[in-house]
């Protein structure tokens, strides 16, 4: 599987083929398969259930590579439910765990959470429970804020464990520990006190999606010692992915979309923001669709009420921003359409943004000649021994890169900010954004030296900042007005490009320190680049010319460079 170079240097042991974890002849196997007939319903055993099942009840901790829907709850619901004490599960959203404790709870499995927008009379009882001698949770499900900031719940699972009642502890979507992954959430850092405080206790992490930086990452931040890795192809032939232009009347494609292909059936449409979330579902109620929205404006009730209707088929489509959907147990989902990217290029001029204006992806089952199977090749995809799901998987790891407001900080960018606008006043204001980046930047290029501006006092002065970084402000400073473009025809190449010009009353209150710029900072990654970071995370011939197969859908907004830099 080319998806997951082994390890290096990390502490791990290949699990997949090891028939030892397969054995029938643990002295628990009886009592796994009854109950996974008599309380699961299941008849069987998906791949690599029982083998992981195995190992982390022979106390080994556990990392799990298995995709969506594999069936990755059962691998510690059920050693939960047969081993004495109580499974602690660590996982990213309240939406997540509600949804796994109403299942928990119709199988008639005592559980729990604890979550930080609880009344504090209901976290009281919960911990007094745990507390009590006759615990009767079998599992308790927490979120990482509530591990790293709660040192009620810290002290309680000391208790627990030292009567030896801490069973085991899960971390669940478990590449959230690591700023490699597509969805990095800082407290799932903080888990790796857990295996420091209670060192015997086995750990187990679940996640779906992981290249092997992620997964050193896991191992590392979480502190296993001679971890257990199993993993599992991704191949899913069942599963197929279209990219689709977005026009004017998206709504009206998607509308149509769904009637001809999955009328009342269940779906997700992801939006970027709050208002395109109700705005969506609002239309779409409007064609006839069961639809309810999604996103984190709404309050915790407002959240579970909409989670509610989507379990009993009242709603079929949800309308969502990514707070939405990770690891939602909906086995009927038959697509998911991707409304739209990053809103900072939104009716942009196509000079302005040097990045993916693919807008609209939309997955699903029966897509005809497509963009993309076009680009790839349906023989490819047909044939596709985990290269074509690693890229797909990655475009969408892209997709949510660019989406992702979840874990942002602020950076103050005035200072550069008020240099380019004073640069492109220097340079005389006849170039293009590309060739003020270059000066900015401090390039020695031909063209540069030709025009003299090595010499200006602005050359280089935006050296410590990364390509991506600099385009992001530049492209800020236009869109607000800061900076206009005109467009012209280039005279080297013939084609369009465009010039930058000051506009001088905004320019005005930017340089008196009216104005501030602040930006809001995924850790170091603007997310305007969100293009450039992944071609550079995922440098491989292969992925590239995927990148370039739907980009050439696109031709005259976009560019990629074969060294993957731009
Ligand atoms: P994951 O967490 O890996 O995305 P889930 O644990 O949510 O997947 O399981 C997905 C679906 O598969 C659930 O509906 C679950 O009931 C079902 N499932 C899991 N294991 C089995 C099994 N051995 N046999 C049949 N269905 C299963
Ligand atoms: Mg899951």
């Amino acid at each position: 599987e080319p998806y997951i170079p082994s390890f290096v240097g990390v502490n791990y042991i290949e699990g997949s083929n090891d028939p030892k974890w397969s054995s029938t002849n643990f002295p628990w196997t009886k009592k796994l398969e009854a109950n996974n007939k008599k309380v699961f319903g299941n008849h069987s055993f998906r791949p690599n259930q029982r083998e992981v099942i195995n190992a982390t009840m022979s106390g080994y901790d556990v990392f799990v590579l298995m995709p969506t829907g594999g069936g990755k709850s059962l691998t510690y619901q059920l050693p939960a439910l047969i081993c004495p004490g109580v499974t602690l599960v660590i996982s990213p959203l309240v939406s997540l765990i509600q949804d796994q404790i109403m299942h928990l709870l119709q199988a008639n499995i005592p559980a729990a959470y604890l979550s930080a927008n609880m009344e504090w009379t209901e976290q009281q009882e919960i911990l007094r429970e745990l507390c009590s001698d006759y615990c009767k949770y079998k599992l308790l499900y927490v979120t990482p804020e509530k591990v790293a900031k709660s040192d009620v719940l810290l002290r309680n699972l000391e208790s627990l464990n030292g009567r030896g009642l801490l069973a085991r502890i899960v971390i669940d979507e478990a590449h959230c520990v690591s700023q490699w992954g597509h969805d990095f959430r800082p407290d799932y850092k903080e888990l790796g006190i857990l295996k420091k405080k209670f060192e015997k206790t086995p750990v187990l992490a679940l996640t779906a999606t992981a290249t092997a930086s992620v997964k050193e990452d896991v191992v590392q931040a979480l502190g296993l010692v001679d971890c257990i890795v199993f993993r599992q192809s991704f191949n899913r032939p069942n599963l197929w992915y279209s990219v689709i232009p977005k026009t004017k009347k998206c709504l009206e494609d998607i509308d149509k979309f769904i009637k001809e292909n999955h009328f009342d059936e269940c779906g997700i449409i992801y939006c970027l923001s709050r208002m395109d979330c109700e705005k969506v579902a609002e239309k779409l109620q409007e064609c006839g669709h069961k639809t309810a929205f999604y996103h984190g404006n709404m309050d915790a009730a407002q959240r579970s009420c909409v989670q509610r209707q989507w379990s009993k088929d009242e709603v079929n489509i949800i309308c969502a921003t990514v707070a939405f959907g990770m690891g939602i147990n909906k086995p009927d989902v038959r697509f998911v359409i991707h409304h739209s990217l990053p809103k900072s290029i939104e009716g942009l001029p196509s000079g302005v943004c040097d990045y993916i204006r693919v807008k609209h992806m939309i997955i699903q089952g029966q897509a005809e000649q497509s963009p993309w199977t076009a680009g790839c090749g349906r023989n490819n995809m047909k044939n596709s021994d985990g290269i074509l799901e690693k890229n797909t998987e990655n475009l969408l790891r892209m997709v949510s890169y660019s989406e992702n407001d979840v874990d942002c900080r602020q950076k103050d960018v005035t200072e550069s900010a008020k240099q380019l606008v004073e640069l492109v006043k220097l340079t005389g204001q006849h170039f293009s954004s590309s060739h003020i980046l270059e000066v900015y930047r401090g390039s020695l290029s031909q063209f540069v030296k030709r025009h003299r501006h090595e010499s200006l006092s602005l050359h280089g002065a935006g050296k410590h900042l990364a390509k991506g970084e600099a385009s992001r402000i530049l492209r800020h400073l236009v869109i607000e007005d800061f900076l206009a473009e005109d467009v012209k025809k280039s005279d080297i190449y013939g084609s369009v490009s465009s010039v930058l010009k000051v506009n001088e009353s905004k320019a005005y209150n930017l340089r008196s320190g009216e104005q501030r710029i602040v930006f809001k900072h995924t850790l170091s990654l603007g997310k305007a680049n969100a293009k450039e970071i992944f071609l550079q995370r995922n440098s491989d011939e292969a992925v590239r010319n995927l990148v370039e197969s739907v980009l050439c859908w696109f031709p005259s907004s976009v560019k990629v460079s074969k060294q993957g830099k731009t």
